[in-house]
């Protein structure tokens, strides 16, 4: 298994984490901004971590990887790989999260449900309400990255690669600023 350190290395490499001093779209300044999809430009580091996720489950017999698109596709798809199973994924209908272009679950098949990065597990939820609506168990969860400090329940065995809070401040709180550095608009062109 990877260690905490070697997955925080690969994060910052990759680029999922990077350290500074950034405007967030809330307006909110902070010295971490993270955005998970950077990892999947890198097949090879993407493999790593999802191989290292996918271990921690074994012994529970999955019949299938599901994860919401778009983040989650490609982490299921590898991790499905090393479990030897199919990798499905949910998408938005109107609004609500669903099975489309003909995949579908049988009855009393156990899913292991994935997703890259869980703030709320608002969406982690919707996959697994998807999932139990097709007949299927929810077996477990697996997430590369927990910023939900932890907070996120789901009644089933859940692993995360790592954990990860970010700080954020209202600008005229931000010690930052008072430090007088200068400011990046993450997303934006430079
Ligand atoms: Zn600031």
């Amino acid at each position: 298994m990877l260690e905490e350190k070697e997955i925080l290395e690969i994060l910052r490499e990759t680029k999922v984490l990077r350290e500074g001093h950034f405007r967030l779209t809330s307006g909110r300044h902070s010295k971490k901004y993270m955005q998970c999809a950077q990892v999947l430009q890198y097949p090879n580091f993407t493999q790593r971590l999802c191989e290292d996720l996918a271990r921690r489950f074994k012994g529970h017999e999955i019949h299938a990887v599901v994860a919401p698109a778009i983040g989650g596709i490609i982490i299921a798809y590898e991790i499905a790989k090393v479990l030897g199973v199919r990798a499905l994924f949910t998408e938005r209908e109107d609004g609500k999260m669903t099975f489309r272009r003909g995949f579908d679950l049988e009855d009393d098949e156990n899913v292991l449900v994935v997703e890259d990065v869980i703030t709320t597990g608002g969406s982690v939820q919707e996959v697994m309400e998807a999932v139990r609506e097709r007949g299927a168990n929810v077996c477990g969860v697996g997430v590369l990255v927990d910023r939900s400090a932890g907070k996120s329940d789901f009644g089933v065995h859940t692993e995360s690669l790592i954990s990860i809070q970010i700080e954020t401040w209202e600008p005229e709180d931000c010690p930052l600023c008072k430090e007088g550095a200068s400011i990046t608009k993450p997303g934006s062109r430079r």
